[in-house]
């Protein structure tokens, strides 16, 4: 239906074939790694405010499992196709295995426009939604959380909802294992500290220990790293939970952000936004565009409005994408100033553009590891509900920040041996991870 979803999807699987190619496996094997274990598509009736019902349609997809129970988000949203999710799924199956964290890759989604309904509503759906997958979710098989548009609260309903449903079953799992379902949950839920930030803090970690390895490699990259962070120039796409963290932590390690959007547009300040500053003036015009803010102070003459495909051609030192998928394509890919790419949202660069990009000597930091902070601390949460622990919020970022560093260690050495661009070196990393388990 959607040629977005399609086109995810193709790219999903063509990298993974090429790498299995690349490793040579036989074409069964190759066949297991691309198939999902289960396509779940469920259909749901929920009352509206004006007592009418509707139906609405959803997936959960779990992709594979070898290495732990299938993790990965739930997105409402009206582009939610079923060729998304198995991308989506199948890429946390990767991510996960990137990581170095015992999951497997799933992905859940609800065809529906969050803007569109009430309160009550988005509560009625969220419930409606965690009944229909109950009896296939469970702490040691399928773990969802939040992605676009979903967050804590909405994880409080169906949290709240599933253990009713499992309690009135009489499992022999306790509360807080229960709990352990669904991560990115509020704290008095068993949530962690650390895991709003989670993906944003992590994909500065990746960044700066990238900079950090560059700069010490002598080969004529065109990526010439600057130990240097505050004459980096970064533009990020999207100012929603991904988006602003990457930004404010950036901010906090000294990098100068001067671009931000989000989907109405952004605003270009050449010498240097305040994050915080703009997320107040987004709070009150209700856009991040017309928010030109330096220091506490915005004023119009600091900067300019642009679009959300201008931000991407921006003469910066590193662009990150955190908004929605196939931004950097082939229309623009030849605009693309940016030396350093992270994607912080899942599948921001198409295959096309990742080609010529790094032919170009632009080095893309892949999704599967940019933004795997997020799965990274949503298993140390489901580790502290498993285990019945609550860390302190040091803890989980020190962790974090332990995980995120090893993991970028074992792939920049493969990408380096092997000559292989990060892309690449992460797919075989988690690629070998995942048949080393594989039954
Ligand atoms: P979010 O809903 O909090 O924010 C999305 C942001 O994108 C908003 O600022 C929105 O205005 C903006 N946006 C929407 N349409 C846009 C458009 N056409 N152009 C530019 N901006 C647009 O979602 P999020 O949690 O920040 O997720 C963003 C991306 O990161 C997604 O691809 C998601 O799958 C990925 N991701 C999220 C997490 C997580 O922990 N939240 C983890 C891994 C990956």
């Amino acid at each position: 239906m959607s040629n977005t979803g399609k086109k995810m999807l193709e790219s999903a699987l063509g990298v993974i074939t090429k790498t299995a190619k690349g490793l040579k496996l036989p074409d069964a094997t190759i066949d297991r790694l691309l198939e999902s274990d289960a396509v779940h598509e469920l259909h749901f009736s929920v009352t509206m405010d004006d007592g009418t019902e509707k139906i609405f349609t959803a997936y959960r997809i779990e992709h594979n499992n070898a290495l732990g129970p299938y993790k990965g988000g739930i997105r409402f949203h009206p582009n939610v196709n079923r060729d998304e999710v198995r991308a989506l799924a199948t890429l946390m199956t990767i991510k996960c295995a990137v990581a170095g964290i015992p999951y497997g890759g799933g992905k859940g989604g609800v065809i529906f426009d969050p803007k569109t309904v009430s309160g009550g509503e988005l509560e009625r759906i969220s419930r409606a939604y965690a009944r229909a997958i109950s009896s296939f979710v469970g702490p040691e098989y399928d773990v969802p959380a939040p992605d676009v548009n979903t967050n804590p609260q909405i994880m409080r309903w169906m949290v709240d909802e599933y253990v009713k449903i499992q309690q009135a079953r009489k499992t022999h799992y306790t509360k807080s294992q229960l709990w352990a379902t669904f991560t990115g949950k509020p704290l008095d839920l068993g949530g962690t500290l650390g895991r709003t930030e989670a993906t944003g803090r992590g994909g500065v970690i990746i960044l700066k220990a990238l900079l950090s390895k560059l700069k010490t490699q002598t080969t004529n990259h065109k990526s010439q790293a600057n130990s240097n962070t505050q004459s980096l120039k970064i533009a990020v796409q999207g100012f929603g939970n991904v988006g602003y963290y990457f930004a404010r932590l950036a901010e906090e390690e000294k990098f100068t952000i001067v671009a931000l959007s989000d989907s109405k547009g952004g605003v270009y300040v050449k010498e240097g936004l305040d994050v915080d500053a703009t997320l107040k003036c987004k709070k009150e015009k209700g856009s991040v565009a017309g928010c030109y803010c330096k220091g506490s102070v915005c004023n119009i003459a600091y900067g300019k409005t642009i679009s959300n495909e201008e931000l991407l051609e921006l003469p910066v030192d590193i662009l990150v994408p955190a908004a929605l998928e196939n931004v950097i394509n082939a229309q623009n890919m030849k605009k693309i100033k940016a030396k350093i790419v992270v994607e912080m949202a899942n599948g921001p660069v198409t295959e096309e553009a990742y080609e010529y990009l790094t032919k170009q000597g632009v080095v893309i930091v892949p999704d599967v590891l940019a933004n795997s902070g997020g799965v990274t601390v949503s298993y140390l949460e489901w580790y502290q509900n498993m285990k019945g622990e609550t860390w302190r919020e040091e803890k989980v970022n020190k962790r974090l920040k332990k995980m995120m560093e090893e993991a970028l260690d074992i792939i920049w050495k493969k990408s380096v041996a092997k000559k292989l661009p990060l892309k690449q070196a992460a797919f075989e990393v988690a690629i070998e991870r995942i048949l080393a388990k594989m039954v």
